[in-house]
């Protein structure tokens, strides 16, 4: 008969995606104990599966000192995880395809000028010259040359990897499915096999975050949608930015081997676990691809995706701390847009365990402005601090 074991630390961690991961590593350079649980492998759901876009133009003006951060610490991945990640600084263009998208992105820059992005406006007449290789429909766009693009199944995992080494308890293939407070420690249960106890929880479940707030009377408006992904064959190398589209729609990129990575609508979600691409969305996507970029014309995809996300109605996050218990932190619900974030959400995520507070505005993020705040559930659980 097998005995559980048990553990005991400073903050426990459920979720192994970019988010929980770079909290951990975050904890761990701040010398506090942390223990992870992921049900799959770190790494291996939205945040290893996602476009790999590493952007912060276009962002709503709430997310841009969080997207600051990040981009900080995207900055220093080789000195932080070991391995850049294909991480490049290559460029993001956001094109726009009437006059009105113009004045919008216009706009854009104006609103977000306090944030230093750095965005340059390109006219239809620069844009033919520079970039022969685009369709005609656009008529000028937005650049920010700092934004770029990495490889998510390389750089999500070394997160979770660079935690280890730096001495978090990382334990994969293991599912959270019991949460229990008792007042002033966290009880986060993996079935008979381990008991980990600590006075902080981050919840980081991705798009299963609700599943754990809901053990604590929280019931974020959280659901589950699956962006739909493409990748061409290896054609010559024509395009080093990374490229969107003003009001939505497709998005492309062009790795170093030359294959074009292609985003754009919405596959099917089968259950709370699976996801599917939808053939129409594929076939939407292939058109818009050629419209967009006449080369792809003969190309092939050789391989669709998507992934399982965690989307909130106003396509912002849940960061911050529970209305209901206190101990517990929240981290989900990134619409669509989490991977240039994550590591400054785990950061974050890492002060609030500390110290209680983020040192990044996190206000619009809170889980209160769903549903307003009860009484707490427990007044005494403080802060974690190192052994
Ligand atoms: C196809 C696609 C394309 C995208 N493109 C981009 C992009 O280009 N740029 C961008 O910025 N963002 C993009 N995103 C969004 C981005 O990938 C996510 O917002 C981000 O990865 C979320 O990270 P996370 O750690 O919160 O979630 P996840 O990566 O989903 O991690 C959550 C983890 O929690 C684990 N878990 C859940 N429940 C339990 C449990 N009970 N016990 C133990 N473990 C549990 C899961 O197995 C999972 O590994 C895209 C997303 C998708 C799906």
């Amino acid at each position: 008969m097998s005995t559980i074991r048990r553990l005991q630390t400073d903050v426990a961690i459920v979720g192994g995606g970019i988010v929980g991961s770079s909290a951990a590593l975050a904890l761990r350079r701040m010398g506090l104990d942390v223990v992870l649980l992921e049900r799959d492998l770190c790494g291996s759901r939205s945040s290893g599966v996602n476009f790999g876009g590493v952007r912060r133009q276009g962002r709503p003006l709430s997310q841009l000192p969080l997207a600051q951060r990040a981009h900080a610490i995207w900055g220093r991945l080789p000195e932080l995880l070991g391995t850049d990640g294909e991480y490049i600084r290559s460029g993001h263009f956001k094109i726009a395809r009437s006059e009105s998208d113009m004045a919008s992105l216009e706009r854009y820059r104006a609103l977000s000028s306090d944030f230093d992005l750095g965005l340059e406006l390109i006219s239809a007449a620069r844009l033919r010259e520079q970039c022969p290789w685009l369709g005609t429909r656009a008529v000028g766009g937005s650049l920010c040359v700092e934004d770029g693009q990495a490889n998510p199944r390389l750089v999500s995992p070394a997160f979770a990897l660079a935690a280890q080494r730096a001495g978090a308890q990382i334990f994969e293939r293991h599912h959270v499915d019991e949460v229990a407070h008792d007042g002033a420690v966290f009880m986060v249960r993996s079935g008979n096999e381990l008991e980990v106890q600590a006075p902080v929880l981050l919840n980081c479940a991705g798009a299963w975050a609700g599943t754990i707030a809901s053990q604590f009377g929280e019931a974020p408006p959280l659901r589950s949608r699956s962006p739909v992904m493409a990748v061409t064959e290896p054609v010559p190398h024509f395009m080093t930015w990374s490229l969107g589209v003003e009001g939505g729609g497709i998005y492309c990129r062009q790795v170093a081997r030359g294959n074009l990575v292609l985003g754009g609508g919405t596959g099917i979600t089968l259950d709370a676990d699976r996801a599917r691409v939808d053939r129409d969305a594929i076939a939407t996507l292939a058109m818009q691809a050629v419209e967009l970029l006449p080369a792809l014309r003969h190309a092939h995809f050789i391989r669709t995706w998507g992934g399982t996300e965690g989307y909130l109605p106003d396509r912002q996050p849940v960061l911050g701390p529970s209305r209901t218990t206190r101990g517990l932190f929240h981290g989900f619900g990134f619409s669509g847009a989490g991977f240039q974030i994550g590591p400054a959400a785990g950061e974050v995520l890492a002060e609030l365990a500390r110290d209680g507070r983020s040192s990044t505005p996190i206000e619009a993020f809170a889980i209160e402005r769903f549903e307003p705040a009860p009484a707490p559930v427990s007044a005494s659980v403080p802060a974690a601090h190192p052994h």
